[in-house]
């Protein structure tokens, strides 16, 4: 094997669906020297970790932690601990990541009801009313917060309330808001909710937080049959965390460090100004996009922050302009997934990658690169609209 030829990694604008820009402060957390996960240091260090997720998160829960895996494995904690064989769910879909919560709850035993909302549009709470009267033996509502396949910010409070009075706990799936848009936690009990380390916490991939109310510990504790999945089992999980320090996995230790920064990042900044910033600098990127001449997929009461979907023009090839992006400017973006293939364009403004210099940068970078393809964008006009926003 040839080892004398360098690794090809050169640094990108990651201005994607994630992973996001990951500050230096980070990398360099990462590469401290390892500890032995049951090290009195590394413990601390999984202490604070723990207080700052709560931050992040906005909760007491004594149960918040951060699940060795991605954001995917947030979605399979949550389902394969609060599901058992045979239980109703309701999963509410408007996008490819309720329909992976519908997925991953199927291949739990559970019986899914399905709510709907066609892509580009939040879920109406009127329709998972009707659900729970005409399901009221279901269990768990399964609600994705920030569906990063259309860009559509979910409001919770109104189905939360529903879920509640009729005795149902709320998954959340917040991997695309969590650092960058409000997730409120214990303002609205939530029961459990997941994210991703990639995201607006502005990590690399390879942990997903997660936080546990009071109800879904009890309902967790009170299972009848073990956690189908030894790893993901939170019942081991908190041991490890809480007081006891029971061995139950090797702990992704210099990932912690990773995290351990970046939550301080945000801690330093404060989480309002944080969810400020991502807001601000979205409405400057959809300024700038509909300067360009361009049209947005979601209507504006419902648009995430931390993504934009954007409609790809009449004859313009996506998978062109991606490529010119990346070969001209090194810039990343993504590509629409599921039945938004070949129809928008995202664009994630998260953590550090959420700044005005980015969005200039990009805008100009997109209008010339639409330009070449035919499309008469007005990039003059698109940095104006930037400025008037941000000025
Ligand atoms: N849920 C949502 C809303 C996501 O955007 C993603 C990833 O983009 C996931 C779940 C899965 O996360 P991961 O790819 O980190 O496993």
């Amino acid at each position: 094997m040839n080892t004398q030829k360098p690794r090809k990694v050169s640094e990108k604008l990651l201005l994607g669906p994630g992973p996001t820009p990951v500050e230096s402060r980070v990398l360099r957390a990462l590469s401290e020297p390892t500890l032995g996960h049951l090290d009195k240091d590394f413990i601390a260090i999984m202490d604070e970790t723990r207080k700052l997720l709560q931050y992040v998160f906005q909760t007491d829960n004594e149960l918040t932690v951060a699940m060795s895996g991605t954001g995917s494995a947030g979605m399979e904690t949550a389902c394969v601990n609060m599901i058992e064989r045979g239980d109703k769910v309701i999963i509410c879909s408007h996008g490819v990541f309720g329909e992976r919560m519908i997925d991953v709850a199927n291949r739990c035993g559970a019986e899914v009801v399905k709510v709907a909302a066609p892509m580009g549009k939040p879920i109406d709470p009127e329709d998972v009313r009707k659900a729970i009267k005409s399901n009221p033996d279901a269990k768990i509502i399964g609600i994705v917060h920030a569906e990063t396949s259309t860009g559509v910010l979910q409001p919770l409070d109104d189905i939360t309330k529903a879920a509640h009075e009729a005795g149902m706990h709320m998954i959340v799936d917040a991997v695309t808001s969590l650092g960058g848009v409000e997730v409120p936690v214990d303002r609205l009990s939530l029961d459990m909710v997941y994210s991703g380390s990639q995201k607006c916490l502005g990590c690399p991939p390879g942990l997903a937080p997660v936080t546990v109310g009071p109800k879904a510990v009890d309902r967790i504790k009170r299972r009848t049959h073990k956690v189908q999945s030894w790893y993901l089992d939170l019942t081991m999980i908190m041991r490890y965390w809480g007081e006891e320090r029971f061995y139950h996995h090797t702990a992704p230790v210099n990932m912690i460090y990773g995290l351990n920064e970046a939550l301080r990042i945000i801690a330093e900044e404060g989480l309002e100004n944080r969810w400020l910033r991502h807001r601000k600098n979205a409405e400057a990127l959809w300024a700038g996009l509909e300067g360009l001449g361009l049209k947005l997929l979601v209507d504006k009461e419902y648009r995430l922050p931390s993504l934009t979907s954007v409609l790809v023009p009449e004859g313009v090839d996506e998978v062109a302009v991606r490529k010119e992006l990346m070969n001209e400017y090194s810039i990343e973006i993504g590509a629409g997934l599921g039945d938004l293939k070949g129809k928008i364009l995202r664009i994630g403004l998260m953590g550090s990658g959420s700044r005005k210099e980015n969005i200039v940068l990009f805008l100009a970078a997109l209008g010339n690169v639409l330009r070449k393809q035919g499309f008469n964008a007005d990039i003059g006009g698109a940095l104006q609209a930037v400025e008037k926003v941000l000025s």
